[in-house]
């Protein structure tokens, strides 16, 4: 059975890029359709942020609880089910992905359930989960299939030993022992979840320090935290294979510096080593759209590919693979389509991990604004010196601000400790408007609160920190 329908664009996958697309293009009065093999709302809504920031939530409730004697809170018959955890991050997503079906249709598109594969440069062929196929044509297509989780050699996804992190998401269990592979932000995340739900996690990861994508002062508390907590973590380790152990796994490690290690034990491995671009299912090769050896595919400043008429965006157009650069590239798409003049033109796009404490940055480190031939400054402001976080029991951690000395313009901030997924916004902005230290040292920030931390190290890297002893 097939049938045939037409609009002026398609977006084809409706996470964060997608569906923020989809709506965007209905609001500018383009007819669309998107088109969905799955879950609406992507990985992000129905497996990535926001069923993995539920269980962070829920998880880290748990562990104040227990810690919570310091405050005179005593609390005994502490009891955790996580089938019902489960379910209430259930209800959540739900909510979510009700909401993206409503927006798109309510602003006036369209949405057609299955597989798109591209049949020529203005047709595509959308095949139903019951065989049936929906022809669609179109003027414009935007690509936003987004990701995969990567596997390594020796370990492929089986849903019973070794797991992606969409598998651990459905526990209705916490494991004894869990063993992840890629200490990486999902890892540190989910590894750090299961944790705090009373599994001894142990996280190996190949280079030598968790989250090597962040500088080490500001992954330090973080890895304190987790192995004070009781987790391990074995860096310039490489897992080399595993085998089946009566009902766990038995896991075999190689130091990378040389010399032996002991196999690992545990009931299952989390593998997270990375993200794969989902760009080999869609017969690209048919209209000839260009992907890189990594099958990203390859898109211009207004997230056009080669083909003119069909546009990329999101974490199958490149890194770095986060929700909201996708839900950005998606925005600046519809609006070229529209007619209107857009390019991905920002400053920055800020990175968070939700761990405890939590790190987020945006902009450059000082070592990147070295390298670009600023003459630097830094300020770093203590969450130990502010009153907010003591009252919260949170102490741990520090907001740097990197400026170019000459002009004090603020080139970024990189921060851990206390609700710096939320503080960073602040940042952000700084960045986008071409802010001077002392936009933000000088701009009154309510007292107390957190958001202090970011003042005084915009005044430190003037040497105007009230609360701290300034260095000279
Ligand atoms: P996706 O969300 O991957 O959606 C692509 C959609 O396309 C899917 O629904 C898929 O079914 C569909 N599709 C694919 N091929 C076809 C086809 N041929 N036809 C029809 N449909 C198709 N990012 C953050 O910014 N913050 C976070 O805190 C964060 N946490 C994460 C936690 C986890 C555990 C994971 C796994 C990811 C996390 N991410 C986070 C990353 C984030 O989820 C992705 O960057 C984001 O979802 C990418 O959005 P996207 O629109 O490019 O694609």
């Amino acid at each position: 059975m097939s049938r045939s329908v037409q609009a002026k664009a398609v977006v084809i996958g409706s996470g964060p890029g997608g569906y923020v697309c989809a709506i965007r293009l209905a609001q500018l009065g383009v007819s669309t359709i998107l088109v969905e093999k799955k879950d609406l709302g992507g990985v992000c809504l129905n497996v990535g942020c926001i069923p993995s920031k539920a269980l962070i939530s829920a998880s880290k409730l748990v562990s104040q609880i227990r810690e919570a004697g310091e405050m005179g809170i005593h609390v005994s018959g502490l009891e955790i089910n996580l089938k019902e955890m489960i379910e209430w991050k259930g209800g959540i997503v739900n909510k979510l992905t009700g909401g993206v079906e409503q927006l798109v249709t309510r602003n006036g598109g369209s949405i057609v359930r299955g597989m798109a594969t591209f049949t020529g440069p203005n047709s595509l062929d959308v095949r139903a989960d019951d065989g049936s196929v929906t022809k669609v044509g179109f003027e414009y297509a935007v690509i936003a299939t987004g990701s995969t989780p990567a596997e390594i050699p020796g370990f492929s996804f089986d849903g019973e030993n070794v797991l992606s992190s969409s598998h651990v998401m459905e526990f209705s269990e916490p494991p004894k022992k869990l063993a992840v592979v890629g200490g990486g932000y999902i890892g540190m995340e989910l590894g750090s979840v299961f944790q705090r739900l009373g599994t001894h996690v142990t996280v190996i990861e190949y280079a030598d320090r968790i989250l090597p994508g962040f500088e080490r002062d500001l992954v330090r508390p973080v890895e304190k935290r987790f192995t004070g907590a009781g987790g391990t973590v074995l860096t310039g380790t490489m897992a080399k294979g595993w085998k089946k152990s009566g009902d766990g796994v038995k896991i075999q490690l190689k130091k990378l510096s040389g010399g032996d290690i002991p196999d690992l034990e545990a009931d299952a491995i989390l593998l997270t080593v990375g993200r794969r671009p989902t760009s080999g299912n869609l017969g690209l090769e048919t209209i000839g759209v260009k992907v890189d050896n990594k099958g990203f595919i390859e898109v211009d400043g207004a997230q056009r590919t080669n083909l003119d008429n069909i546009f990329a965006i999101g974490d199958v157009a490149g890194e770095p693979m986060l929700a909201h650069k996708a839900s950005k590239e998606g925005e600046v798409a519809a609006e070229v389509i529209a007619g209107h003049p857009a390019q991905f033109d920002l400053k920055a796009i800020p990175a968070v991990v939700f761990t405890d404490p939590e790190i987020a940055s945006v902009g450059m480190t000082r070592k990147e604004a070295q390298e670009a031939g600023h003459k630097v400054a830094t300020g770093k402001f203590s969450f130990g010196a502010n009153g907010r976080a003591m009252s919260l029991g949170e102490t741990e951690g520090f907001v740097r601000v990197v400026i170019d000395k000459d002009s004090e313009v603020i080139l970024g901030f990189e921060a851990v400790g206390p609700e710096v997924s939320n503080l960073i916004a602040e940042g952000g902005l700084a960045l986008e408007m071409g802010a001077l230290a002392t936009d933000v040292g000088w701009t009154i920030h309510a007292h107390p609160t957190l958001s202090e931390v970011l003042m005084e190290a915009a005044n430190a890297a003037l040497g105007q920190a009230v609360h701290a002893v300034n260095r000279k």
